[in-house]
Formats: structure tokens, C-alpha cells, sequence
């Protein structure tokens, strides 16, 4: 933490014994004394800094600032994570005037020391005094023009120094000031550049997409520089101990003879293999060309791997025949090469099980398991909303659920884009390959169900307006038309233009082992959020252990139920009501079977009705007008029916099991339906479905109660006529602060308690689950909060209200099982809470199993380390 990643390393690879350049490392202490004091240095700095120089002279014998063999720097930036590129840097620190002269007699090679002095000059320049690179590059195609040469390699030693003597007129043009002479000057302008470059627009946007904190600083790493470009027996590489795509435990770098290190990053020559292979016969590898290097090069691996215990990414350069070590790091992987490495490790007994496991970062499984964006292809992106559901897609442009699904029925991949999606949608959201909205936050109504359909979603995408009479989508100033092919990115949030390539998952053996190793060591179960075939089949692939939560409201989203729906919800009396819930019935039992199928004699947890009302009714003419032709009523009695259902806060309205309540017989059906299919899959399968009946959105145990006897009632009757019924729990969600509170009440009559964290927190917070994204990001800005509380559970409030109620009800109630069922049951930091407070479950949407998987072990993992603490 004091060295930053880059020093820390330099000095442990020096204490290995390896060729480290010497030099020192000023600490991330002196960036954060820096920022407090007004961009001044400690005290004793500058002392330090000159001690140590000499120390290097020493070590060298060389001087600093001239002699027979002067020393030059490097400057380069190093924190706590690595933050590539982001930072400044600066080479070749040391010459002026007079030096350059000193190393063109001590390299034997004028050239080589004029062109280091040009780079210098432009890099410093462009770094520390503000005079733009591009202002360099003009003056040196000028200067190749008029000598008719065309490439940088073809100016001479008089050419070079015509340019130095351009470059320094322009910097004293532009800065009114000389070009610095004095090494140490030069020294002091480039370490304060680099503490600068802490807080540039890059770092800060860096930082805050890695949630990097700021306060960490940066530490600057002062190093004798070494030249790969003195001749052909120089050159500078970099390579990753193992392949950093697939994971393949071999060698994989690249290198350039006669280069400097930023010849290789700026791929102006194409740099050749480090190993030979036979595919590659025009490229000359390094293997082939100095094999001795070579060998001492992945001597060097090896012993980097060894004492690291982990894949590096390693920078090296090879002056006259001598390999020096520049740097080394974890090196950076995709998901599956980290999964092949961190199994091979296991393997090879370098590292533990528990360490393979803690070292996949479970959100990056995601890329795994969704197609993704082609990273090796440009792309515009117009704005950026919220990663609602990860996975990227392209397709055309509709902007209603019908175009959607006729389109989609024709062959053609589109995006269905909406303001806001509601119920309605849902054919079309199934239909389209992605989701755009420009309203709604993480857990709204589309977010919600695009993952749970694996469908990726951006939402809340603010900058978006819709324009649905003329049928287009205007994104500041670009429109794009109804049929028009846009790309989403639900990992991260952007809106493309036009069609990217993706690519498509596919799950490795090593994907599985990890996973198996991931259920060894974790203690929560982990179910799924599903309610149609599809999706149970996908989470039960995944590994769920049941369903936490089936949301039977999704049920009858399907258009030749959703009349039936509307007519149940929309009935004046008893007897109407009962017509259209006895045609719903059938539905309910057929789904339920097919669900208790999949799941064999692992638990369901079956929701009852909870939709809020508004979410169902119509909101079209032409859905008016289909319902009329089949109820008994006039347009002005519908009118007049819907307006009396409006609600003005439908979220803390008429909902949940108000609705079990106020309408009994609805629950009733329900229960009936779920009874019925459990008996009948046992006769059809000879397994008898684990049923656990959930009642919804209760303040009181007096609520769960009474509909709890209504549904034994049932149970008795199935009985009656059927036989014995088994396997049957009937438990309650938590999901208002005041159900946590009474829980000792509750828990008297509930087998089982699930947190409906969406609701917790929309109502602890009082704040709307499907309008937050409004202003909570303002929220973040101001640092008010830490993170979106309804993506990542808020331990301290509404995390107490879930140990409030464990604690209450336990004493009451021993047996009962305790888990979650809000989104937050698929974020690792929030599993690392239930497993810290002892929950039995978390439920997450089928795309997240693995990843709450994983979580669930590294919380294990995390909480004995904690232990041993
Ligand atoms: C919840 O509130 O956390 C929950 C799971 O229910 P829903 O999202 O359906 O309101
Ligand atoms: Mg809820």
C-alpha cells in the first residue's frame, strides 16, 4: 500500500536476486501529504531524494547529470491497483545539452543519444510543461519533409540536431521559458507531474469505473533507465508467464529488438514472439534469435510465478546482451483464462483450493455465461444508461412489444426500446435479442425481468428521448429510425451504433470444477428467481438448489391470460371475479407441474399474487376495446372502473397480500392449483414436489394468519378428494420495516421467512425502487452514499432490519428457514452479509447462480480469514 504495486514489486524482485535496474520509490504517504498541503513535499524530501540519488550513482558509477557515464531516469507512476496508462510517465530524464553529449561517446552511438534526447524533450514537454506532443510531431514531419525522408529512422545525427534546437525555440515560444537544463530540476517538475496525473480526468474516470479509492494515491517509482535500442544486441519485451485469453500454461509475449519499451506499447513496428513457432516462420522469435537470453528469460518466469504464485505480466529489457527486469504483476486475464490458471495451480500445488476460489472475481463470471462484445472492434457509443442485465446485443430498432415479436417471428434480432416497460411488454422483451429504456433503475419492472430472462438490459438511459409518433430515437443530437440496427452493452451500459460482432459463451470443464469446489466450501444455499420452464431448466443447469422465489404475477403476463387477469381484477362482484379466476385456474396448475418436474424434490417457493394493480390494466384503445367485446359493461362503465382502481401510490397500494385479503378467493385458486399439481406429479413422476407457499407484502401476523387458515382450509379439502398432501410450508416475505419488527409475532405463524429486499429498501429508504435512478446518482457524486442501496443491500439500515427479525424470531420459532429473495441475493458483497448473519438461502435471478455460488464460498473464505485475524 505505502510502495504502490509497481515499487512494491521492483523491491521484492530486487530482494529475489533478479537484474532490477536500482532505484528508489517515493511513497503514496508523500501523494497524500501533497494533496493535503496544498501541493508541497515533506520536509526531509528533497534530501531523501538527493541521498538516494547518489546512492544510485554509486551502485552505477555514474553521475547524474553528466560524466563519462551519466545516469538517466525513468519517472513512472505506481498505486495501490494498477491503473494502466491512466498516469503519467517520463524517460530518459538526465539529459540536456551537455549529457547528451557524454552518452553519445559513452553508448559509442550519437544517433541513438540525439534521438533519446528528442523523445525526452517532447515527452517532458508534453508532461510537465504543458506543450502539446501532437506540436512535436508537426516539427518532425516538417523536418522530414524538407529533408524528403520518411520514416523517424531515417533522420541523421544533423537532422536530430536541427530538431532539438526546433523543439527547444518552440518551448521557449510557447512557455516563454528555456527548455530545463538541470537534472534536478528536470527531476522535481517530472515527480510532481506524475502526484498531477493522480487526480487527471483519466485517473478520476479510471478510479471510479474500478472503484479505486482516491484517498489511496499514487507512489513514484525513480529507476536508472536501461535502453533496449542500443543496437541489435538490444532489444524490450513483454510477456505473461501463461496466456492471459485461454489460460494455456505457456510462455506468451513479444518483443523488439532495438526498441525502447514504448515501442512496443505504441505498436509502430509489428513485434515478433518471444517463443518459436512453427506457424510463424517469417517472425523471428527470441528463442530463436539469442536462445541464451531466452533461457534466462523464463528462468526468470519461473521464479517470478513461484514467489508470486501466480501468472505475471512481466516487462524486461536486454542491453548489450545483459536481460534487465522492468517490472512484474499479476497479469490481467479474461474470465476463463483466470479459471483454467486458477485450476492448473490447484493442480500443480502452488495454490489451494480456497485460493483458486478467491482469486475469480465472481461479477466477471458474467462474461461467461452471456454473449459479449467483440473487444477487438472500434464502435461509437452514444450514451450510457445502467447495466440492468448483462450480455450485449444488436439489432434493429422497434419501439412496441407486437413489432417486437413479429419481426423476431420473421428472423430478425431487435432491440425492443421503451421508455418504461410494464407487463404488456413482456412478449416482446422475449422476443427482442436486448432491452433499452430510458427510464427505471436496477430493479425496475425491464431490469428485473431481462435477467431474469438472461435478456441483456440497459435502462435508465436518461439521454434517450422517444419519439413514437415519427417512430425514432433521439440521442442528443443523433436520431435513429424505427428499423435502424443499434448495439446494447447490459455489462456496462453503453448504447452503440450500428452492429458489433459479439461473442458467443461456452462453459469449460475447468468453469465446473471451480463450481463444484465453490458448493465443497459454502454454507448458503443458493436457489433461483423463475417462474417459467425455460428459466427454471437454465437456473437448474446452473446449479440451483430450488426456487426461492416464483412470482406467479409473471404468469399471466402471456397475452391469452392477461384478459382473464384483467377481467379478475376488473370484476364488480363476486360471481364475476370467480368466473375469471376458474379460467386462470388451469393455467396456474399446468405451469406449476411443469415446474415441479424440473425441480424433482427440491423446494419451490410459490409467491401468491402480489402485482401492483396498475402494472395490469389496460393503457390502449385497442386493449379497451378487446376487453369489452368479452365483459358485460359499456366504455363508460370500464372508464369509470379503471379510474376508481387508479391508485396514486400503486406501490404501497392495493398489492400483495392486501389483494389476499380484500379478494380471498384469488389465493384460494392459487392454492388450489399448486396442491393439485403437486399430488398429481407425484402420481406422474413417483417424486413429490417440496412445496413452499409464500403469502406477499405483510405488516402484521394477524394478515399471515388469516390467509394461512385459508389456505389449510384448501389443503384439507385437496386432502379430501385427493388424498394425502405433503411436503407443504406456508411462510411469509419480510419485505416492509414494520413485518421486521413484529417478526417474534409473525414468525409464530410462518415456516419460513424470505426479505424482499426490493421492498426493504424501498420502503426503509422511502425512497421509489423505479424512480431512483433519477437522482441517485446524484447521491454518488456527492458521496451521500457509498452505492446504489438497491444493488448492493444496505448493511447498516436495512441489513439491521433482517437481523432484527432473525433474532426476534427465533427464539419463537427454532426450525424456521431464513433467506432472501430481493436482487440482492446475486451481489457478492450482499451474500457476504447473509452468510455473515447466518441466513439459510439467497435467490437470484438463473444468470446469477454461479456468481452467487462463488460469493457464497468467498464469504465462507473471507469470514475464517477474518477469524483468524
Ligand atoms: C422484493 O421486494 O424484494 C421481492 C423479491 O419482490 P418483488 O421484487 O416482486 O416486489
Ligand atoms: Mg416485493
Amino acid at each position: 500500500d505505502i510502495l504502490g504495486g509497481k515499487g512494491a514489486n521492483l523491491a521484492e524482485m530486487n530482494k529475489l536476486g533478479l537484474s532490477v535496474p536500482p532505484g528508489f520509490t517515493i511513497s503514496t504517504e508523500v501523494c497524500d501529504y501533497y494533496y493535503k498541503n496544498d501541493r508541497k513535499y515533506p520536509n526531509d524530501l528533497t534530501n531523501q531524494v538527493e541521498l538516494s540519488i547518489k546512492e544510485m550513482e554509486k551502485k552505477l558509477n555514474s553521475k547524474f547529470g553528466g560524466g563519462n557515464n551519466p545516469l538517466l531516469v525513468s519517472v513512472r507512476s505506481g498505486s495501490r491497483a494498477s491503473m494502466p496508462g491512466m498516469m503519467d510517465t517520463v524517460l530518459n530524464l538526465g539529459l540536456n545539452d551537455d549529457t547528451v553529449k557524454d552518452l553519445s561517446v559513452a553508448s559509442n552511438d550519437e544517433r541513438f543519444a540525439l534521438d533519446s534526447y528528442r523523445r525526452f524533450i517532447q515527452m517532458y514537454s508534453d508532461i510537465v510543461l504543458g506543450v502539446p506532443h501532437s506540436d512535436f510531431e508537426e516539427i518532425l514531419e516538417e523536418e522530414k519533409l524538407a529533408n524528403n525522408l520518411i520514416l523517424d529512422t531515417d533522420l541523421s545525427p544533423s537532422n536530430m540536431k536541427t530538431l532539438v534546437e526546433r523543439y527547444k525555440k518552440h518551448i521557449k515560444e510557447t512557455t516563454n521559458s528555456d527548455f530545463p537544463q538541470d537534472p534536478i530540476r528536470q527531476l522535481w517538475g517530472a515527480i510532481s507531474a506524475v502526484f498531477d496525473s493522480w487526480k487527471n480526468q483519466r485517473a478520476i474516470t479510471y478510479r471510479k469505473l474500478n472503484d479505486i479509492p482516491e484517498e489511496w494515491g499514487t507512489a513514484v517509482n525513480i529507476q536508472a533507465m536501461v535502453f533496449g535500442n542500443m543496437g541489435d544486441d538490444c532489444c524490450t519485451g513483454v510477456a505473461f508467464t501463461r496466456n492471459p485469453s485461454t489460460g494455456e500454461k505457456k510462455v506468451y509475449g513479444e518483443y523488439l529488438i532495438n526498441a525502447q519499451g514504448e515501442d512496443v506499447v505504441a505498436g509502430i513496428r509489428t513485434p515478433q514472439p518471444l517463443s518459436a513457432d512453427k506457424k510463424n516462420v517469417e517472425r523471428n522469435s527470441l528463442q530463436e534469435l539469442m536462445p541464451q537470453k531466452y533461457e534466462e528469460l523464463i528462468a526468470v518466469f519461473n521464479k517470478l510465478e513461484k514467489h508470486y504464485l501466480d501468472m505475471q505480466d512481466v516487462e524486461f529489457t536486454i542491453q548489450k546482451n545483459k536481460l534487465w527486469v522492468l517490472q512484474t504483476r499479476n497479469g490481467k486475464r479474461t474470465t476463463s483464462a483466470a479459471i483454467k490458471i486458477a485450476v492448473d495451480l490447484v493442480e500443480e500445488k502452488v495454490i489451494s483450493k480456497k485460493d483458486a476460489i478467491s482469486r475469480i472475481e465472481p461479477e466477471t463470471l458474467e462474461q461467461l455465461l452471456h454473449p459479449t462484445i467483440d473487444p477487438n472492434v472500434e464502435k461509437k457509443v452514444l450514451t450510457k444508461g445502467l447495466p440492468a442485465s448483462p450480455g450485449a446485443a444488436s439489432g434493429r430498432v422497434v419501439f412496441f412489444a407486437d413489432e417486437a415479436e413479429k419481426l423476431a417471428a420473421s428472423g430478425e434480432s431487435v432491440i425492443l426500446v421503451r421508455t418504461e416497460t410494464s407487463p404488456e411488454d413482456i412478449h416482446g422483451m422475449h422476443a427482442a435479442k436486448g432491452i433499452l429504456t430510458a427510464r427505471g433503475g436496477m430493479t425496475s419492472h425491464a431490469a428485473v425481468v431481462a435477467r431474469g430472462m438472461g435478456r441483456p438490459c440497459v435502462s435508465g438511459a436518461s439521454e434517450i428521448n422517444i419519439d413514437e409518433v415519427h417512430m425514432k430515437l433521439i440521442i442528443k443530437n443523433v436520431e435513429i429510425q424505427n428499423g435502424e440496427t443499434i448495439t446494447i452493452n447490459g455489462s456496462n451500459g453503453e448504447v452503440i451504433s450500428g452492429k458489433i460482432a459479439t461473442v458467443e459463451p461456452e462453459l469449460s470443464n475447468y468453469f465446473s470444477i471451480i463450481m463444484n469446489w465453490a458448493d465443497e466450501i459454502k454454507k448458503l444455499s443458493v436457489r433461483t428467481n423463475a417462474e417459467t420452464p425455460e428459466d427454471v431448466n437454465i437456473a437448474k443447469k446452473f446449479g440451483a438448489e430450488g426456487i426461492g422465489l416464483c412470482r406467479t404475477e409473471h404468469m399471466f403476463f402471456d397475452s391469452n391470460r392477461i384478459l382473464y387477469m384483467r377481467k379478475m381484477i376488473l370484476a364488480q362482484d363476486f360471481e364475476e371475479r370467480q368466473k375469471a379466476i376458474s379460467k386462470l385456474e388451469p393455467f396456474q396448475k399446468e405451469d406449476f407441474k411443469s415446474i415441479f418436474k424440473i425441480m424433482g424434490e427440491l423446494p419451490v417457493t410459490i409467491r401468491l399474487l402480489d402485482p401492483p394493480l396498475h402494472e395490469f390494466l389496460p393503457n390502449s384503445s385497442e386493449e379497451n376495446k378487446e376487453l369489452l367485446e368479452t365483459i358485460n359493461a359499456t366504455k363508460e362503465d370500464l372508464k369509470n372502473r379503471i379510474e376508481q382502481l387508479g391508485e396514486l401510490n400503486p406501490m404501497l397500494g392495493h398489492r400483495g397480500s392486501r389483494l389476499g385479503i380484500t379478494f380471498p378467493e384469488i389465493y384460494k385458486m392459487q392454492a388450489k392449483a399448486i396442491l393439485e399439481a403437486a399430488i398429481e406429479v407425484k402420481e406422474e413422476t413417483g417424486k413429490s414436489p417440496v412445496i413452499e407457499i409464500m403469502i406477499p407484502l405483510i405488516f402484521s401476523a394477524k394478515e399471515l394468519s388469516i390467509i394461512k387458515n385459508s389456505i389449510i382450509d384448501i389443503e384439507n379439502l385437496v386432502k379430501e378428494k385427493k388424498g394425502k398432501v405433503s411436503n407443504l410450508l406456508v411462510g411469509t416475505m419480510i419485505e416492509l420495516p414494520r413485518a421486521a419488527l413484529m417478526a417474534d409475532e409473525i414468525a409464530k405463524f410462518a415456516d419460513f421467512f424470505s426479505f424482499g429486499t426490493n421492498d426493504l429498501t424501498q420502503t426503509t429508504y422511502g425512497i421509489s425502487r423505479d424512480d431512483s435512478s433519477r437522482f441517485l446518482e446524484i447521491y454518488l457524486d456527492k458521496k451521500i452514499i457509498d452505492i446504489d442501496p438497491f444493488v448492493s443491500l444496505d448493511s447498516k439500515g436495512v441489513g439491521q432490519l433482517i437481523k432484527i427479525a432473525k433474532e426476534k424470531s427465533i427464539p419463537v420459532n427454532k426450525s424456521i428457514k431464513l433467506g432472501i429473495c430481493g436482487e440482492h441475493g446475486g451481489d457478492p458483497k450482499s451474500i457476504e452479509f447473509c452468510n455473515s448473519i447466518g441466513l439459510d438461502y439467497v435467490s437470484c435471478s438463473p444468470f446469477r447462480i454461479p456468481i452467487a455460488r462463488l460469493a457464497a464460498a468467498q464469504a465462507v473464505i473471507f469470514e475464517e480469514s477474518n477469524n483468524l485475524k
